[in-house]
């Protein structure tokens, strides 16, 4: 059994009040918040051993390379990569579908070659490809749900022609809370000689994610979803794959040598992260990531997903509400609308009682466009979050729906 009291103490923002009424925070999805142990990580980082990665010869410039290498060591054991070489750090999962839509994309995709996607697809795995679209005339197919809101593999596995050069989904819905068949996906991709990329951003913090076991091409997540800190994630890439793509960005670091006649590129994972990286960020995301290990994910997916069964059935109890997301196997995700009432309404009043939730189209306005709707109402679970707290959110949602009444 974990003690969730013990790792509430070991997150200060729990304690702040919002208009005087203790915080409900419910907007995990979004981003999570941060354990005391990583925000002292930085503290520690930029006060004792802050100096510019890699190119020092000096003490603490060493120290920072060593602790920023350990952090992408760390990350490799997270998701149980071959090597740590195919962890590149980039500013998180947005950045890291850009890459690869970039530099695999732009080098290996040719107009009229095909990328599925899938309706549930956030914008950052939606956006870079149709900028692909306009650069290089590819197509766009996209998976079609069913009517629980999971994948069509039927539908899925017909749309592979020869034509068919990549496959980009989402492993978790971050709205619909849906967990797609990520090994099976792959599996068929690679049966017809594609390449996957697996957007993990709401997966990675609530599954044990393998990428040797899924045999992902790519895999992406964010650090500030995990309990790690904003602008850093990860583009994890099969050796053999990113060896062949060009470089995304040029600079500092991602270079052996320059002249003006020529440019050698760094090895990988270097030749991917140009600039200074967020070495600090790091180092700290490392920690997020040691601290979910302390506790264990299987125990973290535990208590989440009690919560989402218990939030679940009693929302379910309330008149008028719709839940959008009833997949036999879902995250933590607790999409709905009540009849009536504007989900920025319901959202704004909760806000007033306290509970922090999401409103709106998510970033997948195309999933809203299939949903025929315009946004949700989103409360999303994380380790912290108990079930006073889904009793307070529930009794807020019904203090709401009796003020239209
Ligand atoms: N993909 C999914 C499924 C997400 O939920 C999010 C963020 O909400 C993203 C991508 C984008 O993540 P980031 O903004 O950290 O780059």
């Amino acid at each position: 059994m974990i003690d969730i009291e013990k790792i509430r103490n070991d997150f200060p923002i729990l304690e702040e009040k919002v208009y005087n009424k203790e915080l409900v925070y419910l907007d995990n999805g979004a981003t999570t918040q941060k354990p005391r142990q990583v925000v002292d990580k930085i503290v520690a980082g930029y006060y004792n051993t802050n100096a510019n990665i890699h190119r020092g010869v000096h003490f603490l410039s060493q120290k920072a390379t060593e602790a920023h290498e350990a952090a992408r060591e760390t990350v490799r054991e997270f998701i149980n990569a071959s090597e740590s070489k195919e962890i590149i750090f980039t500013r998180g999962t947005t950045e890291a579908i850009n890459l690869v839509a970039s530099s695999y994309g732009e080098h290996y995709l040719n107009a009229g070659d095909e990328v599925i996607l899938t309706e549930m697809e956030h914008h950052a795995n939606i956006v870079p490809w149709q900028m692909l679209r306009e650069k290089k005339g590819i197509v766009i197919k996209v998976v079609p749900m069913n009517d629980k809101q999971e994948l069509d593999l039927e539908s899925y596995k017909n749309m592979f022609t020869p034509k068919t050069k990549f496959v980009s989904f989402a492993h978790v819905s971050n709205v619909l809370g849906t967990i797609n068949p990520a090994k099976e996906m792959i599996e068929i991709a690679h049966k017809n000689g594609v390449k996957v990329l697996v957007d993990g951003a709401q997966a990675v913090p609530h599954l044990k994610v393998d990428v040797k076991d899924l045999d992902a091409d790519f895999y992406v997540f964010s650090a500030h979803k995990i309990y790690g800190p904003t602008g850093i994630g990860v583009l994890y890439g099969k050796e053999d794959i990113l060896d062949l793509m060009p470089p995304y960005q040029g600079g500092g670091e991602m270079i052996s040598t320059v002249s003006f006649e020529k440019t050698v590129y760094n090895e990988l994972p270097y030749k991917f992260e140009a600039g200074t990286p967020d070495y600090i960020g790091s180092t700290a995301f490392a920690e997020a990531l040691n601290y979910v290990s302390a506790i264990g994910l299987e125990n973290m997916e535990e208590h989440e997903i009690e919560l989402l069964r218990y939030a679940t059935a009693k929302l379910k109890e309330i008149d008028g509400v719709v839940i959008y997301g009833n997949a036999t196997h879902k995250s933590a995700v607790l999409s709905f609308n009540v009849e009536g009432i504007h989900h920025y309404d319901m959202g704004m009043l909760l806000d007033k009682q306290g509970i922090a939730v999401r409103t709106g189209h998510h970033c997948a306005q195309p999933l809203m466009d299939v949903l025929g709707i315009e946004g949700t109402v989103r409360a999303t679970f994380a380790i912290y979050n108990t079930k006073d707290e889904v009793d307070k959110f529930i009794e807020g949602v019904k203090k709401v729906v009796s003020m239209f009444k």
